[in-house]
């Protein structure tokens, strides 16, 4: 049986906090298969959450599918001599230390460098968030490297040189997308991604993660008459995931009409929607309409909307999330991309919200219908009961005048929404619905 809405995406968030996720790794594997899980048991069986993959080094596009990476230790000594000698202290060690410690995809490496060189090319270290371990990453560049506090720098500047051992492995595994797939009448198809990469972080992104599942439990919910789009939820490692999906699935790429990347979605800080590359679409005026703070295309944090907007894909993919503007100069938010991105800092509040923003964004795209005229001429707004006094309310007046004089059958409603800034998008629903049902126009459904 499906539980009522909404499900709590906190305990998802927590668990998903607990795994080593990297692109390909049992850790990331094991958060796939917990979603699954998740999602089975709130959706019931009717609906399947399919695992797709690809194996390692299979090119697509141009990139390749990374091997799979396991870290079992990584261990650091700070060497000093004094008078009767050397002595040697463990200044990290991953298995007691943060599991950010060892940069994700660091190579096995068993050496001595001196400190200095250490800390210049091996040891990273945040800034913005110095009292946590930075997350940082050998994807693509076979290097390696530790993550400590700031303020543990001092600590290993104490020694003339560090003995290095990084036990880890890399092999050739499989790059695996949860996909959830829920038919509409059509085939145009609207995709939701979220990436379930970046170890141990809770907003970025597994909060995204977790909305999505309860996105899809909702739109799974509806009547069928409801679902005018095909939906395809999507949980991937960021960027490659992407990249290796949609190069396999031509007939995705053919069919989606438009894309949503959330992200950062418990923080306390504004909800943000960032427009498509083009920012033209439909979505980009859903979103200016739906939403108070919206930015251009490279604005905010840029997730796998970089892969579906890119040329030869050109799926318009807007951004939703809770970060400031990076583009813009701000960082995300402090504790971005550390271990102080822990879930014990997402706000449940700010989770409900957004995942409550989201779904409006679906549903208004679903409900979106094209008003035809019925008589040439003006509109007798006070006819079909939508009149407003200009001496009342001259912006409302406005607003409504300039609505119904841009019903020319091609329009649909978001994109006559889109065009004052005075009425919301549920207030320009209402107005048209009550046009349509009066009479005033014809209510054709929006063909995407
Ligand atoms: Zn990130």
């Amino acid at each position: 049986m499906s539980q009522p809405l909404p499900m709590n995406p906190m305990p998802i968030i927590e668990k998903l906090c607990t795994l080593r996720r990297d692109l390909v790794s049992n850790g990331y594997d094991q958060a796939l298969l917990y979603l699954q899980e998740q999602f089975r048991t709130a959706v019931a069986d009717e609906l399947p959450f399919d695992i797709w993959t690809i194996p390692s080094g299979r090119e697509v596009w141009d990139w390749r599918v990374p091997q799979q990476w396991e870290l079992k230790r990584g261990q650091v000594w700070g060497v000093k001599q004094h008078d009767r000698g050397e002595s040697k202290h463990i200044l990290i060690d991953s298995r007691k230390n943060h599991g950010l410690s060892v940069a994700s995809y660091s190579s096995p490496v068993s050496t001595t460098l001196p400190t200095t060189q250490f800390i210049e090319n091996h040891l990273h270290t945040s800034e913005a968030c110095p009292d946590a371990i930075p997350f940082h990453y050998h994807y693509y560049d076979s290097g390696w490297s530790f993550c400590c506090e700031e303020r543990r720098r001092a600590e290993f500047e104490a020694y003339e040189r560090v003995e290095i051992e990084i036990d880890s492995t890399l092999s050739m595994g499989e790059l695996k997308v949860g996909q959830v797939v829920i038919p509409g009448r059509s085939e145009a198809e609207i995709l939701v991604i979220a990436h379930l990469c970046h170890p141990y972080q809770a907003e970025d992104n597994a909060t995204g993660c977790a909305a999505l599942i309860e996105l899809a439990r909702a739109v799974a919910q509806w009547p069928e008459a409801k679902r005018h789009y095909t939906m395809r939820f999507l949980w991937s490692p960021e960027t490659i995931g992407m990249i290796a999906y949609l190069s396999r699935h031509p007939h995705v790429v053919a069919n989606a009409r438009m894309g949503i990347c959330p992200d950062m979605l418990g923080l306390q800080q504004n909800m943000v929607a960032v427009r498509s590359r083009g920012g033209n679409a439909l979505i980009d005026r859903a979103i200016d309409t739906l939403f108070s703070f919206v930015g251009d295309y490279g604005e905010g944090v840029l997730n796998d909307e970089k892969v579906l907007n890119a040329p030869g894909v050109e799926i318009p993919c807007v951004a939703v999330n809770r970060a400031l503007w990076w583009g813009r100069g701000e960082h995300p938010y402090p504790e971005y991309h550390t271990s102080a991105d822990s879930a014990d800092r997402v706000h449940e509040g700010a989770m409900y919200q957004s995942i409550e923003a989201l779904l409006k964004l679906i549903e208004t795209l679903h409900r979106n219908w094209v008003p035809v005229p019925v008589h040439p001429g003006l509109l007798h707004l006070s006819k079909h009961g939508v009149w407003t006094d200009e001496a009342e309310n001259s912006s409302l007046f406005r607003a409504k005048l300039d609505l119904i004089e841009h019903v020319n059958g091609r329009l649909s409603v978001i994109d006559l929404a889109h065009r004052q800034p005075y009425m919301g998008m549920t207030e320009a629903f209402a107005f048209f619905q009550q046009l349509a049902d009066s009479g005033g126009v014809h209510a054709r459904p929006y063909r995407p």
